[in-house]
């Protein structure tokens, strides 16, 4: 009788788990539904009533990501990512989430827009939750990344960048997007190693030893041409030397920052 039991609360603790995100899903399928029909009507009086008829056209897909913003999730567990991104009330999403141990789990389908950039900008464009896809690494800011991890985003950034033909620059951290906001990836993740790869872009070392600045290089100029937002100067450096000079991350920039600046504009 027991065991029984016992075994009645292990089907139930089964079920339970199985049906964790069931909500979630639900929500999800039925939002996707209602987008779906959206796109079916195109009401001409959207605009001040300024269109005056409506011819559909047959010539179309959807709109494609063109950047890719990579996070780290701050948070203890995978399974505690997945449950902030399926709770209504937190508002915040994003597309894929990689595990520790190198398991990736999409939430979002690609052609959705997520929720996990929040305000910022890059270059001129000003909505990156429209332009992009958020990828979130399982790591509480503090540990560095395993090679699982890594391993398994850049097979994901491999898999995106060819099927949207996303380049080598658009790939960014939510740092380089929101400076003064947001400080993810952590400065221990390896970016110069993922450019080696040939996602994201990282500068030529050997030409850093013996180059000497030209006297009209303007490094804030620099820091705008890769796509750093400088209204608050102070935090686009700090952004910029947590990606490409993580050893020495402040608020001030040296001579060695402003040589990578300058040989950065290369890879662009
Ligand atoms: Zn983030």
């Amino acid at each position: 009788m027991k065991n029984f039991k016992l075994l009645i609360l292990l089907f139930i603790f089964i079920s339970c788990s199985k049906n964790i995100y069931k909500i979630s899903e639900k929500k999800y399928n039925k939002k996707a539904k209602k987008l779906g029909k959206s796109l079916v009507s195109i009401e001409p009086d959207t605009i001040n009533y300024q269109i005056s008829d409506v011819i559909k056209s047959q010539n179309f897909n959807l709109r494609k990501p063109n950047l890719i913003v990579i996070h780290h999730t701050a948070q203890d567990s995978c399974q505690q990512t997945y449950k902030t991104f399926a709770l209504e009330r937190t508002q915040v999403s994003s597309h894929y989430v990689i595990c520790d141990d190198g398991t990736i789990t999409q939430m979002l389908n690609d052609l959705v827009r997520g929720w996990h950039a929040g305000g910022g900008s890059w270059g001129k464009n000003t909505d990156i939750n429209s332009a992009s896809i958020g990828i979130e690494l399982d790591n509480d800011g503090k540990e560095p990344f395993s090679y699982a991890q890594i391993n398994s985003l850049v097979s994901l950034l491999e898999k995106l960048t060819t099927k949207y033909k996303i380049p080598a620059e658009n790939i960014v951290g939510h740092s380089d997007i929101a400076p003064g906001r947001k400080t993810d990836p952590s400065a221990l993740f390896p970016w110069q190693a993922i450019a080696k790869s040939g996602y994201g872009i990282w500068y030529d070392e050997q030409k850093l030893i013996d180059l000497k600045l030209p006297l009209d290089f303007n490094p804030v100029f620099a820091l705008k041409y890769i796509g750093y937002n400088t209204s608050n100067l102070k935090n686009a450096i700090y952004s910029f030397k947590l990606r490409f000079n993580s050893k020495e991350v402040s608020h001030q920039l040296t001579e060695k920052d402003k040589k990578i600046l300058f040989l950065l504009m290369d890879e662009i």
